[in-house]
C-alpha cells in the first residue's frame, strides 16, 4: 500500500490492477439487494461451473452487504436464500394470501357505485349522431318527404336501396317502391347525407334484431312506420346536429 500510495493517488484502473496482484483487499459489494439476489440466482443456475462465485445475502439491507467478489466463497448463502424462498412460497400457499388479497379487492369494489347497466331495463345515453335503424320521414301535414330523386340509391355503396317511382296525378313525383336490404347495409349514413329533404334517416333505434333474413328486408311501409314511431327523437337529433351539417 505504502509503495503504491507513493506513486500518487490510486486511479480506478490502478486500484483494480493492485487488487489483481493481491496488494489491495477485495472491494466490498456496493450493489443493491435486488441485483445481488438476481446475481445469486444466476450463479446458482450456472453451478457447478461457477464454483467459488460469491452468493449474496437477500436479507441484508441496501448497501450493507459485505459479500466480497473474490474467489473462495461457496454457495452456502445461495442455499440459505433458496430455503427462505421455499418457506415464503409454502406460507403463501398454506395461508392463501393471494386469495385473501383478491377477496379484499372484491369487497373494496362491492361497496363502490356500480358502473354497469341493467340492460334492457336500464339504457345509457346515445349520441345524436348514432346511426341505427332506417326510417322514412313525413312532413307535419302527413305528406311523405321523399321526392324520389334516387340520390340515396345512387350513393349507397352496398347497393342496399331499391327505388321505383312515378308521377302522381297532381304532378308531384313520389316513390312507389322503396326497399332497403338491411342485411346488406353497412350503416355508413351516406344515404342520409345525400338526401336533399331529410327523408331517409338513420334513427336512434338499435333494437331490431330478428330471427329471419326476410324480416330485415324493409319495404316502404315499414320505413314509413319507423319514421312515424321515431319522429320526435329523429327531429331533435337533426336539430342538435344542424349547425355541423
Ligand atoms: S347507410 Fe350506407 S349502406 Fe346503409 S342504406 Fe344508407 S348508404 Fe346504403
Ligand atoms: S330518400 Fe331522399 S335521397 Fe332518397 S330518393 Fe327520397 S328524396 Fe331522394
Amino acid at each position: 500500500m505504502q509503495h503504491l500510495r507513493s506513486l500518487g493517488a490510486l486511479t480506478p484502473l490502478r486500484a483494480s490492477m493492485a487488487r489483481g496482484a493481491g496488494a489491495l483487499p477485495p472491494r466490498p459489494c456496493s450493489v443493491g439487494p435486488s441485483a445481488r439476489w438476481a446475481r445469486g440466482l444466476f450463479a446458482t443456475a450456472r453451478a457447478p461451473q461457477n464454483e467459488g462465485v460469491p452468493m449474496p445475502n437477500r436479507s441484508a439491507g441496501p448497501g450493507s452487504s459485505t459479500v466480497p467478489h473474490g474467489p473462495g466463497h461457496t454457495s452456502e448463502t445461495a442455499m440459505l436464500t433458496d430455503g427462505q424462498a421455499l418457506v415464503a412460497k409454502t406460507a403463501e400457499a398454506l395461508y392463501l394470501t393471494e386469495m385473501m388479497r383478491g377477496m379484499a379487492l372484491t369487497m373494496q369494489y362491492f361497496f363502490q357505485p356500480k358502473v354497469t347497466l341493467d340492460y334492457p331495463m336500464e339504457k345509457g345515453p346515445s349520441s345524436p349522431r348514432f346511426r341505427g335503424e332506417h326510417a322514412l320521414r313525413r312532413y307535419e301535414s302527413g305528406e311523405e318527404r321523399c321526392i324520389a330523386c334516387k340520390l340515396c340509391e345512387a350513393i349507397c355503396p352496398a347497393q342496399a336501396i331499391t327505388i321505383e317511382a312515378e308521377p302522381r296525378p297532381d304532378g308531384s313525383r313520389r316513390t312507389t317502391r322503396y326497399d332497403i336490404d338491411m342485411t346488406k347495409c353497412i350503416y355508413c349514413g351516406m344515404c342520409q347525407e345525400a338526401c336533399p329533404v331529410d327523408a331517409i334517416v338513420e334513427g336512434p333505434n338499435m333494437e331490431y334484431a330478428t330471427e329471419t333474413h326476410e324480416e330485415l328486408l324493409y319495404n316502404k311501409a315499414k320505413l314509413l312506420a319507423n319514421g312515424d314511431r321515431w319522429e320526435a327523437e329523429i327531429a331533435q337529433n337533426l336539430k342538435s346536429e344542424s349547425m355541423y351539417r
